[in-house]
C-alpha cells in the first residue's frame, strides 16, 4: 500500500518505509528521517 509523507507530501511504500510515527493511534510514514524529524517537533501541525 502506498501512503503520502504528511510533511512533504511524497508517495511511500508502507511495506518497506524506514521511517515512521505514531500519532494519536494513526500511523504516519516519511521519506526520511529529516521529513520524520519534522513530524516529531510539531505532530498536530502535519497530522490532522
Ligand atoms: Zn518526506
Amino acid at each position: 500500500m502506498t501512503v503520502i509523507d504528511p510533511i512533504c507530501k511524497m508517495k511511500v511504500e508502507e511495506s518497506n518505509a524506514k521511517y515512521v510515527s505514531e500519532h494519536e493511534g494513526n500511523k504516519f510514514y516519511f521519506c526520511s528521517s529529516g521529513c520524520k524529524a519534522k513530524f516529531d517537533k510539531d505532530p498536530h501541525r502535519y497530522g490532522h
